[in-house]
């Protein structure tokens, strides 16, 4: 049975994932880090790929939905945590096809509800593990030794490229305006877990698991 987070740039979901990953074994599936993977293949595919990326929009759905579908087969035995998918209705719907194909359902979806002033101080001080994707936040919630990785032990922890607040205002805005929706659309179904993501880590993965 899979989970959906929901939510803008820095509101938590990449820690909340690592997190739930450990604590119940459910595979990531980060379409973020699919487009990622596929841009440091240098396919042609990757070069369009990062030119949204580097805009801060949102890739054609059609290019997403194919990188999804073949992850999800390649999982097909585990519980999926999509985490940056769906983005829009059209990607909502393809994932129900996706998921029915293989008589799957959806447990529940979380929003993550913050407001975007907050998430510009989070997202300036955001630092992701180059060594093992590990997210960490030099304000909030910072790794126990200076520049070193918990997960990991690498000293590779480095500002995403897409970080910065040009790129992120895009990013916050395509939230609000295109992803957004998608919580009524949820909520309709009955299965929409609205979360404070203001709230420390721990208290946000607690509001989690009592949905659970
Ligand atoms: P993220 O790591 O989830 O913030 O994603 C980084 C970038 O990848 C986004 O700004 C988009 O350009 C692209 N991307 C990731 N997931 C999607 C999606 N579901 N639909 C369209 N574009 C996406």
């Amino acid at each position: 049975m899979h989970l959906i987070f929901l939510g803008p740039p820095a509101c938590g979901k990449g820690t909340q994932s690592a997190i739930l990953e450990q604590k119940y074994g459910y595979y990531h599936l980060s379409t973020g880090d699919l487009m990622r993977r596929e841009v440091a293949t240098g396919s042609e595919l990757g070069k369009t790929i990062k030119l949204n990326i580097e805009k801060g929009v949102l890739a054609a759905s059609e290019i997403v939905n194919e990188l999804l579908k073949k992850d999800v087969e390649n999982h097909k035995q585990m519980s999926i945590l999509f985490d940056g998918y769906p983005r829009k209705i059209d990607q909502a719907k393809f994932l129900d096809s996706v998921l029915e194909k293989n008589k799957d359902t959806l447990k529940r979806v979380f929003y993550f509800d913050i407001d975007a002033e907050e998430l510009f101080q989070r997202i300036l001080s955001r630092v992701t593990c180059n060594a093992c994707g590990a997210v960490y936040n030099l304000r909030t919630n910072p790794p126990k030794e200076d520049g070193v990785c918990d997960s990991c032990g690498s000293h590779e922890l480095v500002r995403r490229g897409d970080d910065n607040e040009e790129i992120l205002k895009n990013r916050i805005q395509s939230f609000f305006e295109e992803t957004a929706p998608l919580r009524e659309f949820y909520q309709k179904r009955g299965i929409l877990s609205v979360i404070n993501a203001r709230a420390p880590v721990e208290i946000v993965t607690e509001q989690i698991i009592n949905a659970l």
